[in-house]
């Protein structure tokens, strides 16, 4: 079969990030996620990357013109994104659902995966969090690196990400019910959406989301 069209839903701390390298590497289909994207390029410095900070740092969205334009060049025909993908940290509110529909009215989203886990086990997940500053990857304060926190992979550092602050954390959890939630009907609506538990060891999670995909994809 064709390579799919994957959106993966959560909140923050599910596991959307750790989960959708995963599916994008099984599905050999490019991994998109708009955090580490506004991240990258606040790391250079470029006026849209220090644009995106303020709002990232105050765990505030970063308004939807702004990611809707950035996305529609990525989903652009003849793009990187044309031939399947796996979307993570977007669409993160309505607007920029139906911008999505509408950019890729010709080539749809097949499954969207509602990742669910309960906040008070986020929140844990949250705030032990660490990430490596080069390649994203995920680790927890109990389940550090190899050597003296740097990353496994490519040796980068690895740090607390500076909107995981708990003042931060509460905003996106708030933003997260008000503006991410909507998009969870939206998708029912469509018969798209399949619901995973999201609570375990990530292989276990990751065995739950391909057999979720794999039978949503089945039923065409
Ligand atoms: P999390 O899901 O833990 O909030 P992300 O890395 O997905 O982490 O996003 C980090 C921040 O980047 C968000 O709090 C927000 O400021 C910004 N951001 C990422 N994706 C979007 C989006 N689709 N719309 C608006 N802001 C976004």
């Amino acid at each position: 079969m064709a390579a799919p069209r994957l959106v993966l839903l959560g909140k923050q701390g599910a596991g959307k990030g750790t989960q959708s390298v995963r599916l994008a590497e099984h599905y050999a289909v490019p991994h998109l996620s708009t955090g580490d994207m506004f991240r990258a390029q606040a790391a250079l410095g470029t006026a849209f990357g220090l644009e995106a900070r303020r709002f990232m740092d105050q765990g505030e969205l970063v308004p939807d013109d702004v990611v809707i334009g950035v996305i529609e060049e990525c989903l652009a025909p003849g793009g990187p994104l044309e031939g399947g993908f796996v979307l993570d940290g977007f669409p993160r509110t309505l607007p920029q659902a139906k911008a999505l529909d509408r950019l890729i009215k010709s080539h749809p989203v097949d499954v969207v995966v509602d990742l669910e886990v309960p906040t008070d086990i986020v929140i844990d997940r949250i705030a032990g969090r660490r990430v490596c500053t080069l390649c994203q990857r995920v680790y927890h304060v109990n389940m550090p690196p190899k050597v003296n926190w740097t990353c496994d992979d490519d040796g980068a550092p690895v740090v607390q990400r500076d909107d995981d602050t708990e003042e931060a954390v509460m905003r996106r959890l708030a933003l997260y019910e008000s503006q991410t939630k909507p998009i969870i009907d939206h998708y029912r609506a469509q018969d798209l959406l399949v619901t995973v538990d999201g609570i375990g060891d990530g292989d276990d999670v990751f065995e739950r989301i391909v057999e979720a995909v794999e039978k949503r994809l089945a039923q065409g």
